[in-house]
């Protein structure tokens, strides 16, 4: 630390036990004194260079005009020891940097210089929402150490997400019609769409047009669950998880020492699967080429697949379970399928055919069809088609990106497969553990998404500081 610290007069407060009343001492001591010198925030001070704090808010402060503001650098410290030591509120950070010398050395406040007011910072936050991408850079630039000292790799990036209840209750929620949005890798699957209907016209000589603008056109609307308070959150509704508005925190871990490399925010009731792979090239494009990647079950949709092997990215998920949701008695166990004829056989010996590639909003599958003069006179027929089939023929679908899945999924025997996985529960879990325990992880103060991402990144934050200083020991 450069800076001079005065010297100050101190009192020792000692009460006596028989009660005669409180002796003063006198001690001349600097804070500098005071400090212990292996504590961890010294070590913080050391290793973490925020003066690019000072670029990133230099056209938020007017030289000329108004009270000199709260040093930014200072902001940031209030708020990252904060989160270090759990500390829930701002004002809680304010009464504890008054009393704890440690706390005030590491923001360079005399043992008697006074405390910026937790209301001033609240404001300030509030008030210079340019502030934000502070908190973003400093997560990069945190992940950017990590990198120089050799802490992350890029062998295998593990994911999941975490809830982070909303500042908003069950009470302020009303349920609200909109419109239903085409999926998240909707401009994505263009090109796959493309691409399929070129291998449609080989293999069946059959021309078809693409469905973008007809789904496109889709009118449809969905009702969900927002609250009055925080909008921005969203209900979250998944078995074994509490049941409200929320945040989910999503993120990417090294997992050669646990530093989370990614972390996306979402409202709490998107699909885990949504922020994926934009989150992963990300990384693999921006900070580190990735060899593998980890996730659970949530993660097991069939573009990620196609997508993580054209990057060169392996592809350890645990498998989702089939869930088949066919009226039908005949079940699509019942069928199977001839790879070499690219035909599925029915229980009654005919082939399913392929006959067209269907665009959903969130995926492509291959239809295979059957005969309608076979199903016509089948003696399964009751067993096999609905009720209300208009079709008056069997049809089987399945996903575009089934050969990339079914390539990952082929090694799941394999010890690295299955060591990956053991992998990712240990980081992914481990590492949201301690951030619920220890870094403020468990619910969020402040309403709106921007104020949530700040939480999850400062959070993220402390935690590879944490990591990358016990690594340096
Ligand atoms: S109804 Fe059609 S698809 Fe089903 S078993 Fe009979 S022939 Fe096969």
């Amino acid at each position: 630390m450069t800076k001079s610290f005065k010297v100050r007069l101190n009192y020792d407060i000692i009460k006596e036990q028989g009660g005669e009343g409180m002796q003063l001492r006198y001690h001349m001591v600097t804070i500098e004194d005071l400090m212990p010198a292996g504590h961890f925030l010294r070590k913080l001070e050391a290793a973490l260079d925020l003066s690019f704090v000072y670029e990133e808010t230099a056209q938020m402060y007017s030289r000329k005009h108004g009270r000199p503001p709260i040093d930014p650098v200072v902001l940031v410290k209030y708020l990252l020891v904060g989160f270090l030591y759990g500390i829930p509120s701002e004002r809680q950070i304010e009464q504890r940097i008054q009393t704890d010398v440690a706390l005030r050395w590491y923001l360079g406040l005399d043992l008697l210089e006074r405390v910026p007011d937790h209301s001033t910072i609240s404001q300030l936050r509030r008030r210079k929402p340019g502030f934000r991408k502070v908190f973003r850079r400093l997560f990069e630039e945190v992940v950017r150490q990590c990198m120089e000292r050799g802490l992350v790799s890029g062998r295998l990036a593990a994911t999941d997400s975490t809830h982070v209840k909303a500042s908003a209750s069950r009470e302020s929620e009303y349920l609200a019609e909109v419109p239903e949005e085409p999926g998240v890798y909707w401009e994505r699957l263009d090109s796959y769409e493309e691409e399929g209907l070129e291998e449609l016209a080989c293999r069946t000589g059959r021309r078809r047009k693409k469905r973008t603008k007809q789904i496109k056109r889709d009118k449809r609307r969905t009702h969900k669950r927002v609250s009055s308070t925080d909008p921005e959150a969203g209900h979250m509704n998944r078995p074994g998880k509490p049941r409200g508005q929320h945040y989910l925190s999503h993120q990417t871990v090294d997992t050669d020492n646990g530093i989370i490399i990614g972390l996306t925010v979402t409202p709490g009731d998107v699909y885990d699967s949504a922020p994926y792979l934009e989150q992963i090239e990300h990384i693999h494009k921006n900070v580190i080429p990735l060899q593998a990647a980890a996730a659970d079950a949530a993660y097991d949709f069939p573009l990620a697949h196609r997508v993580l092997e054209e990057h060169g990215i392996d592809f350890f998920v645990r498998p989702q379970p089939v869930h088949d949701r066919t009226a039908a008695e005949l079940k699509r166990d019942a069928f199977s399928y001839d790879e070499t004829q690219d035909v599925y056989l029915c229980p009654n010996g005919k082939h399913l055919k392929l006959h067209s590639l269907r665009r959903s909003a969130s995926g492509l599958y291959w239809v295979y069809l059957a005969d309608k003069q076979d199903c016509r006179s089948c003696p399964l027929r009751k067993k096999c088609l609905r009720e209300k089939d208009k079709r008056g023929a069997r049809k089987l679908e399945h996903s575009y990106f089934t050969p990339a899945r079914q390539r990952h999924l082929a090694r799941w025997d394999d010890a690295d497969y299955q060591e990956a996985l053991k992998m990712r529960q240990i980081w992914c879990e481990g590492t949201f553990a301690a951030q619920k325990w220890r870094h403020n992880l468990i619910r969020i103060l402040r309403r709106g998404f921007e104020a949530a991402e700040d939480h999850c990144l400062l959070s993220a934050v402390v935690l590879n500081l944490k990591r990358m200083i016990r690594a340096a020991l």
